[in-house]
C-alpha cells in the first residue's frame, strides 16, 4: 500500500506545532531574534571577571539565548521530519542551522573567560545572590578546568581535530559504501538478493539454514578481505583517542571518556565481572535455542530465527494507548493522566506518510511539549516502541516541569532507564494476560534484548578496554590481534553450545562491522540502561512503598545531580553489584519460563 500525502492525514493523527508555534511568522520572529544574539553576547566579552552581578547577567543573557536557540531549531527539525521532501522545512533547517553556527562562534569566548577566573575569586563569588540560582550549572563547567590547556594549546588541539576524524570517517566510507558495493548477491530461497549492511540481520533471520549459511559466508567472507584496513583505521583512532586524553592530562582514554558523566573506572570492572558470573544463563539459552531448533551444535548464523513467530494481533492506535496507559498504573495516577492528556492532546504524529521519517523518537525542548514521531503500525513491537518514547517525553515533561532551563536536560544514562522502564512494566501487563504463545513470543523477545543490549554491549566494553589497554602501553592494533582477542571473547560469551568450525570462526572478523567502537566507552549506556530499568521495574512492581515517588523524583531531576548520584537516590546503585545481579535473576526467571512453555 503506498503511503498517503501528509496533507491526507487528519489533524487528530498529527503532532500539534501550534503548541511550539502558532504560525510560520512567529517562528521567523524569533529567528530573526537569533540572528542579534551574537552581537549581544560579545558584548560581554572581557567584562565575566567584573563582579559577581555582571557574570550573573552574562550567564542569564547566555542561557536565554540557548534556549530561544533551541526552540527554534525543534520548530524546524519537526517540521522537516515530518515530510523530509517538503522544500520548505529544510530551508528553515539550514537557517537556523546557519544561525546556530554564529552563536555558537561568537559565545566561544564565554567558558575559556569563566575558567580563567582565579579560582578563590569563584568560590567567594559562588554564593552570592547574582550566582547563586546557576551554581550547579557553574561548578559543572569548571569541573573541567584542570583539563583545559592553555587557549595556544587549546587551538592546536582544535585544529587537530580536522585530520584525527579522518579514521572514523574512513570507517564509514569503507564499511557503508566501498566494501558495501563488493557485497556478493546471494541465492535465497525465493530467488537472488544483494546483501548490505542493512539487510544481513533480516536475511539472517530466514528459516532456512542453507540461505543462512550463504549469507554468513557471503558476509564474512567479504569482510576478512578488508580487516587490514579496518584495523589499522581502529589504530588511529584508538591512538588519537589515547593523545587527547594525556594531552589533556587524564589518566587514561578510559578516564576522559567516564570524565563527562562523573563514572568511576570501577563501575566498568562491576559491570564486566557481575556480567562475567552471570554468563551460564545466558549459555543456557543457547542450548534451549539449540533444543528447539533441533539442531546437534548452534552455528554462529542460527542466532537470529526467531524461536517464537509474533502474534497475528494488530493493535488500533487507542488500544494500543489503553493498553500502555494500563501498564503504567503502577507509576501512579498522576503520570498516567499527564501522558493521556499528552498522547491525546497532540504530542504524537502516530502514522507513516509519504516522506516522513522512520522509526521513531521523542524530540521537544524546554517551552514545547515533549512531542513524539511514531510510525505505528498496530503490531506488538509498535505498542512497545509507544511505551519507549512515552517514556522519554515523561521524563522531559517531569524534568521541564521541575528544573529550570539550565538543568533541565537530563542524561543519556538515565534518559534509557525511563523509556525502558515503561518496556518492562508493559511486558509484566502483558505476559498477566496473554495467551502462552504470545506469552512465549515476548518472553523470546525479551531475551534477545538482553542478549543484544546486556550482553553484548558487555562484550564490547570487554574489548575496548583491551583494544586500549594495548595502544596505552605502547603497542599498535593489527588485525591478527583484534580478531583473536575477539574470538576468545565470543568462545567466552557463547559458551559451548557452538561447534567453533571453520565457519563459525569467520566471526571473528566481527569486529571489523562494528561502528560502536569508535564512539569510546560508549557501549557500557546501554547495558547500565537496560539492567537499570529492569531492577527499577522490578522494585516498582514489587510494591515497595516509596518506590515509584523516588522514580518519578529521578525523573524530575533532569541534571540537576551526577547521573550516578540520581539513580543511586532511586535505588538504583550501578557502582554495585545489586542491579546487573538483579537484572540478571530477572534473565535468569525468563530462560526458565521459556523452557517450560516451548519444551
Ligand atoms: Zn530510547
Amino acid at each position: 500500500m503506498k503511503p498517503r500525502e501528509r496533507s491526507e492525514v487528519p489533524a487528530e493523527d498529527r503532532w500539534d506545532l501550534s503548541d511550539l508555534y502558532a504560525s510560520q511568522e512567529d517562528w521567523e520572529r524569533d529567528l530573526a531574534r537569533l540572528k542579534e544574539f551574537p552581537d549581544r553576547i560579545v558584548r560581554w566579552k572581557g567584562r565575566l571577571d567584573e563582579s559577581p552581578e555582571t557574570l550573573g547577567s552574562a550567564i542569564r543573557e547566555l542561557l536565554d539565548q540557548l534556549r530561544l536557540a533551541d526552540k527554534v531549531r525543534t520548530y524546524a527539525s519537526l517540521r522537516s521530519d515530518q515530510d523530509l521532501s517538503d522544500p520548505m522545512a529544510s530551508d528553515m533547517v539550514a537557517r537556523q542551522a546557519a544561525s546556530a553556527a554564529k552563536l555558537a562562534s561568537a559565545r566561544s569566548f564565554f567558558l575559556p573567560e569563566v575558567m580563567a577566573l582565579p579560582d578563590e575569586v569563584m568560590r567567594s563569588w559562588m554564593d552570592s545572590d547574582a550566582l547563586k540560582p546557576y551554581r550547579t550549572w557553574l561548578e559543572e563547567q569548571l569541573r573541567f578546568k584542570a583539563h583545559i590547556l592553555s587557549a595556544d594549546e587549546e587551538k592546536l588541539l582544535a585544529m587537530s581535530r580536522e585530520a584525527t576524524r579522518g579514521f572514523h570517517n574512513s570507517f564509514g566510507k569503507l564499511s557503508n559504501v566501498d566494501m558495501s558495493q563488493r557485497l556478493p548477491e546471494i541465492e535465497l530461497e525465493d530467488g537472488r538478493a544483494k546483501l548490505t549492511n542493512a539487510n544481513l540481520v533480516s536475511l539472517l533471520e530466514s528459516e532456512s539454514r542453507q540461505q543462512r549459511e550463504r549469507v554468513f559466508r557471503g558476509y564474512y567472507g567479504e569482510l576478512s578481505g578488508n580487516l587490514n584496513t579496518m584495523a589499522s583505521l581502529l589504530d588511529g583512532h584508538v591512538r588519537s583517542a589515547v593523545f587527547y586524553a594525556r594531552a589533556r592530562g587524564f589518566d587514561s582514554a578510559l578516564h576522559a571518556s567516564l570524565f563527562g558523566d562523573r563514572v568511576p573506572v570501577e563501575l566498568l570492572d562491576t559491570l564486566i565481572e557481575t556480567t562475567t558470573e552471570h554468563l551460564p544463563v545466558l549459555h543456557r539459552y543457547y542450548g534451549l535455542r539449540r533444543r528447539i531448533m533441533g539442531l546437534k551444535r548452534l552455528a554462529m548464523y542460527d542466532l537470529y530465527v526467531p524461536l517464537v513467530r509474533p502474534p497475528k494481533n494488530s493493535y488500533s492506535f487507542e488500544e494500543a494507548l489503553e493498553l500502555v496507559l494500563e501498564a503504567l498504573a503502577p507509576l501512579g495516577e498522576e503520570y498516567v493522566e499527564l501522558a493521556g492528556e499528552g498522547l491525546r492532546g497532540g504530542w504524537i504524529d502516530k502514522y507513516e506518510n509519504r516522506g516522513k521519517r522512520s522509526g521513531a523518537y521523542s524530540d521537544g525542548c524546554y517551552d514545547s511539549p515533549p512531542y513524539i514521531l511514531h510510525n505505528f503500525t498496530g503490531t506488538l513491537r509498535s505498542v512497545f516502541t509507544l511505551a519507549h518514547e512515552l517514556g522519554h517525553s515523561m521524563h522531559t515533561l517531569l524534568s521541564n516541569r521541575a528544573q529550570p532551563y539550565h538543568t533541565s536536560d537530563y542524561r543519556i544514562l538515565v534518559a534509557e532507564v525511563a523509556s525502558t522502564t515503561n518496556e518492562m512494566l508493559l511486558l509484566d501487563h502483558l505476559l498477566k494476560s496473554s495467551p502462552e504463545q504470545t506469552k512465549a513470543y515476548l518472553l523470546d523477545h525479551l531475551v534477545g534484548d538482553f542478549r543484544g543490549t546486556v550482553f553484548r554491549q558487555v562484550m564490547f566494553t570487554e574489548l575496548e578496554r583491551m583494544l586500549y589497554e594495548r595502544v596505552e602501553s605502547g603497542a599498535g592494533l593489527t588485525s591478527n590481534y583484534v580478531g583473536d582477542i575477539y574470538m576468545k571473547l565470543i568462545e567466552k560469551y557463547r559458551g559451548d553450545t557452538f561447534a567453533y568450525d571453520e565457519t563459525d570462526r569467520m566471526i571473528s572478523t566481527e569486529w571489523g562491522r562494528i561502528p560502536h567502537l569508535y564512539y569510546n566507552f560508549y557501549t557500557y549506556k546501554y547495558a547500565t540502561g537496560m539492567a537499570s530499568a529492569v531492577h527499577m521495574s522490578q522494585m516498582i512492581l514489587s510494591g515497595g512503598s516509596e518506590t515509584p515517588e523516588s522514580y518519578l523524583e529521578l525523573l524530575s531531576s533532569g541534571c540537576s545531580k551526577p547521573p550516578l548520584e540520581l539513580l543511586g537516590q532511586a535505588g538504583v546503585e550501578l557502582t554495585r553489584p545489586d542491579t546487573v545481579r538483579a537484572a540478571m535473576g530477572k534473565m535468569d526467571e525468563v530462560v526458565s519460563e521459556l523452557e517450560d512453555l516451548l519444551t
